[in-house]
């Protein structure tokens, strides 16, 4: 740090993303991304870009914007294309928190609302998750503060029913709920039919896990006109042309294809009831994951051996420290074939050990 930091960001702890190895190739099971590439067709317009790249692209992202839309039932100023949700996430603790209008999330979720928080000077409380892993919906009404749901959550991949979800939103009429759908589509239930009953609900989602483009960096804020309006004066203030031209195009091909991308969440979910079924064979026990990952822990191996004994043998998986959590591992769900090595990899990590 130099003598120059501002002194509001002095203590800022930043946020440490997953591995992103570029030394060797790993079976990447660490960050939850696809393990299918974007299709040819999701493709096929990108390169036309290329020799239009002396343009701004359209702040408004008006073709992307009205496809999503129409795609998930709602209309066009009640989406908002971001550079990847965290970017949505960090805009929603700008634009609906401050001193006054704290934040509440769950003690174990994504770890950048905490970051998101600091860097925002947003004062936060975390709620402890219950004994099975389950956030106790309850706990959140009537917050008093601005709500940050992940659902389903993450690492663990527990989802929250769609009524719950609601309850939620309905008992604080008083503050945004924000549920980040970074994994909706591998088995939980989108709340964003709710965004036209109430105007305190934010959806975010992405296009990072299910929709194979990490790399290009793109999300939604879904909600009504009125919070979309609130999100649009936070990032004309910082980034308008937040969605490069080459992710427009790519994003508009992705969905074009739509079938391609719920052919590829049907072989997710397979590949993890395939892997789960695997795993408890061998010793693990995880939570009920709704999700592109699986939150597992060895009944007699540690987690961080584990972790380091996959990693030796080129799988990479996710670790975490926290004190609850660091029996467990995070394994991304590839495909059938990226789980039937994993699984032939703890058996010989398991032989090794006993
Ligand atoms: N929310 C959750 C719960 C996540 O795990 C992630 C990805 N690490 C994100 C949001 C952010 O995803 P992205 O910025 O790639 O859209």
């Amino acid at each position: 740090m130099s003598r120059f930091i501002s002194q509001k960001f002095e203590k800022l702890v930043p946020y440490t993303p997953g591995e992103q190895p570029q030394d060797k190739k790993y079976i990447k099971l660490n960050t939850n991304e696809s393990p299918f590439p974007p299709s040819d067709k999701a493709v096929s317009g990108v390169s036309d870009i290329f020799k239009r790249l002396m343009l701004y692209p359209d702040p408004e992202c008006t073709g992307l914007n009205e496809k999503f839309a129409k795609l998930i039932g709602v209309e066009k100023d009640e989406v908002m294309a971001v550079n990847g949700s965290d970017e949505i996430l960090n805009f929603a603790f700008s634009a609906f928190c401050d001193k006054e209008k704290t934040a509440v999330f769950p003690d174990i979720t994504y770890g950048f609302y905490e970051v998101f928080a600091d860097y925002n000077g947003v004062p936060y409380k975390k709620i402890p998750l219950g004994d099975d892993f389950k956030i106790n919906i309850s706990d959140y009404f009537n917050a008093n503060a601005t709500v940050f749901i992940a659902n389903p959550n993450a690492p663990t991949g527990i989802a929250l029913t769609l009524d719950e979800v609601e309850e939620i939103v309905k008992n604080n009429p008083d503050n945004v709920v924000v549920i980040d759908e970074a994994y909706v589509d591998f088995g939980g239930e989108s709340a964003v039919p709710l965004i036209h009953k109430y105007d305190n609900l934010l959806v975010t989602q992405t296009f990072s896990k299910s929709r194979s483009a990490a790399g290009a960096r793109l999300g939604f804020g879904i909600a009504c006109k009125s919070l979309i309006a609130d999100l649009n004066t936070v990032r004309f203030s910082t980034n308008p042309y937040n969605i490069n031209a080459m992710t427009m195009a790519l994003g508009e091909g992705i969905l074009d294809d739509e079938d391609y991308t719920r052919k590829n969440c049907k072989k997710i979910i397979e590949a993890r009831l395939f892997a789960e079924n695997e795993l408890k064979k061998l010793g693990f026990e995880m939570t009920n994951s709704s999700a592109n990952f699986i939150f597992a822990r060895h009944k007699n191996i540690s987690g961080e051996k584990i972790y380091k004994k996959l990693k030796e043998k080129g799988i990479l998986v996710r670790h975490f420290n926290g004190e609850r959590i660091k029996d467990f591992n995070r394994i991304t769900v590839g495909t059938k074939d990226e789980m039937t090595v994993l699984i032939g990899k703890l058996k010989e990590i398991i032989k090794e050990e006993f």
